[in-house]
């Protein structure tokens, strides 16, 4: 299973990621978490991506591209991927197109998490509360919605226009949206009651 999840920051794809991984075995790929340890550990990376990330800004093209080649090309990801963040642009997009056509293994959709504009700053203030993120004052939270608005929108015609893209509507609870995320892929529910709890649900 190859799956890129699409939607604005705030949208849910790392929670659903992180549950659909668990259904699936599928490895879940956050770009965002793999900078914030780089970040954290003072890498070469964490430095090149920290400016960016604290402005609520895109990492350039090339180096989230070389990551995530780098990453896919872990043997935990022959059998599929949840990519959540990436791609975020068209460039990536085709990038990993060119990657995915390589092996001759296409991805198999692109889901689009759909929240309305208000629900998403009210889901982004908690966890600026709860999770002291850097890019998640009030300021940054905006400018990276008018980022996604910007550069990441286009990705809905361009996996649109491929035949790949399927909507989730992302709104209500987390179970609520797994469910339905679930039915669309035609899996089982089979998570155990212990992972709803530790997923924190909303
Ligand atoms: P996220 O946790 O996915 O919201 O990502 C946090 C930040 O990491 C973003 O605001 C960007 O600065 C950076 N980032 C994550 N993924 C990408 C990507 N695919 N392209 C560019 N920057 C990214």
């Amino acid at each position: 299973m190859r799956i890129v999840l699409l939607g604005p920051p705030g949208a849910g794809k790392g929670t659903q990621a992180a549950l659909l991984s668990r259904h699936t075995g599928v490895p879940h790929i956050a770009t965002g978490d793999i900078f914030r340890v780089n970040v954290a550990q003072g890498t070469e990376l964490g430095r090149a991506a920290q400016c960016y990330m604290d402005r609520g800004d895109l990492v350039p093209d090339e180096v989230v591209i070389a990551m995530v080649m780098e990453r896919l090309s872990e043997p935990d990801c022959e059998d599929g991927f949840l990519l959540d963040g990436f791609p975020r642009t068209v460039a990536q997009a085709e990038a990993l197109d060119l990657r995915l056509a390589a092996l001759r293994s296409p991805l198999d959709a692109a889901m689009n998490f759909e929240v309305a504009e208000g629900e998403l700053f009210r889901r982004l203030a908690g966890r600026s509360a709860e999770l002291h993120r850097s890019d998640d004052g009030e300021e940054t939270i905006r400018h990276r919605l008018e980022v996604f608005a910007t550069k990441t929108r286009l990705l809905v015609d361009y996996y649109m226009h491929r035949g790949l893209l399927a909507v989730v509507d992302a709104e209500g609870r987390v179970r609520e949206v797994n469910r339905r995320i679930l039915d669309g892929l035609g899996i089982a529910a089979v998570v155990e009651a212990s992972a709803w709890t530790s997923l924190a649900l909303a």
